[in-house]
């Protein structure tokens, strides 16, 4: 038997790519800033209310772009959840500037809103939550917190895209978010992500430093008639080809999103006395938000039951796999004073997280597969 008959993660395909795909050979338009990529920008910035949305080549690079924008320097000191993947540190690190790592809510797995307070020092600048798995950081908190102290906030959405907290979008919140559309992301063009602008305040910069740091995205638009060396950047834009094939997907989002959400609900209801008999936690959804549906977890009860569980799953041919490591204690955390028992919650929940397989296009088949295999383990 195949060992990994239904895998964790098959990327997102609608149908519509490889036409958008030609069409943008035929115009011959391959570079970045293309018709394209303007479709993608207009149709976020009006579905999501944004003040721009500028495409980037990852979720890393929106994330150091904004680092870029916040004139991060050597110091400066940035709040981000134990709980979340290196780039989220390591876009702050790399101008210099130290990760102070809080810990998340065992329910949604969530920067802890309650040691916000305690973390800010003179030095902070940015508080950077995360929407673990989609379902949103209690942000109500999170921007009342930074408004008193005057701190930006930044949101990782790189779970969230068309996820809510109280009837607004994910990623609208901050002054600024982080959108990822990696294959393993609900909409994606392989590598690709988004500098979400909420804040008018911050767009013309955030298009010199995504253009090499010139101001040739105002000369296109024949607001200066030539361009020249105005900031620091780098080159943050895609290609036209990857905007392309992320227009088709985004145009998909409702089916998408719909398939997503009919997924979770079918993990969600029917896993519930089972994980309630063995002593298993679900994801959390708290009444005011709608997730992302972007994956599912579980949290068993120990680190040995994991092992057993991903293991049981496997002889099944199922892929199931765990998530982040403590970020603070990985050298680089380590390095910037993270130590064993800073994050307890943290440290905790890594040793005993498995997600189950999760993708656009699970068969009805595969889904009852997983469904059946997990009600078959005993913990
Ligand atoms: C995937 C992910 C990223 C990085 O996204 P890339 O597009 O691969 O750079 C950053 N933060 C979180 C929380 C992610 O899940």
């Amino acid at each position: 038997m195949d060992k990994n008959r239904i895998p964790f993660n098959r990327p997102t395909v609608v149908g519509t790519e490889a036409a958008y795909l030609a069409d943008a050979v035929h115009t011959r338009h391959l570079s970045g800033d293309g018709p394209y990529t303007k479709k993608v920008r207009a149709l976020l910035q009006e579905v999501l209310g944004l003040q721009a949305a500028l495409l980037t080549t990852s979720c890393t690079h929106a994330l150091e772009l904004a680092a870029i924008l916040l004139n991060t320097q050597p110091g400066d000191e940035v709040i981000i959840p134990a709980f979340t993947f290196v780039s989220t540190a390591n876009s702050f690190a790399l101008r210099g500037a130290k990760p102070v790592f809080i810990d998340v809510r065992p329910d949604t797995l969530n920067l802890d809103e309650t040691q916000l307070e305690r973390l800010i020092t003179p030095r902070t600048r940015a508080i950077v939550p995360v929407h673990y798995a989609g379902i949103a950081a209690e942000m109500d908190t999170v921007m009342d917190i930074a408004g008193r102290h005057e701190l930006v906030v930044l949101e990782d959405a790189a779970h969230g895209l068309f996820g809510k907290y109280k009837d607004r979008w994910l990623g609208t919140i901050g002054a600024l978010s982080a959108q990822s559309f990696h294959e393993t992301k609900n909409f994606t063009c392989g590598e690709g992500g988004a500098l979400l602008i909420n804040d008018a305040n911050y767009v013309e910069r955030a298009e010199i430093i995504r253009e090499k740091g010139t101001n040739r995205s105002r000369f296109f638009r024949g607001e200066v008639d030539r361009y020249t060396w105005v900031d620091l950047g780098s080159s943050y834009l895609p290609s036209d080809l990857l905007a392309a094939f992320l227009y088709a997907q985004l145009e998909a989002r409702e089916m998408v999103q719909d398939k997503r959400r009919q997924l979770w609900e079918a993990y969600a209801s029917q896993l519930s006395s089972w994980a309630a008999a063995n002593d298993v936690a679900l994801p959390v959804v708290p009444a005011h938000c709608t997730p992302s549906y972007h994956l599912f977890f579980m949290i068993l009860p120990t680190s040995e039951a994991r092992e057993r569980f991903i293991a049981f799953l496997k002889s099944r041919g199922i892929h199931s796999v765990f998530h982040y490591l403590p970020l603070h204690l990985s050298d680089m955390g380590q390095h910037f004073g993270g130590r064993a028992g800073d994050c307890p919650v943290t440290e905790s929940v890594c040793d005993r997280l498995a997600r189950l397989p999760f993708f656009t296009d699970i068969t009805p088949a595969e889904r009852d597969a997983v469904i059946e295999a997990v009600l078959d383990f005993k913990v």
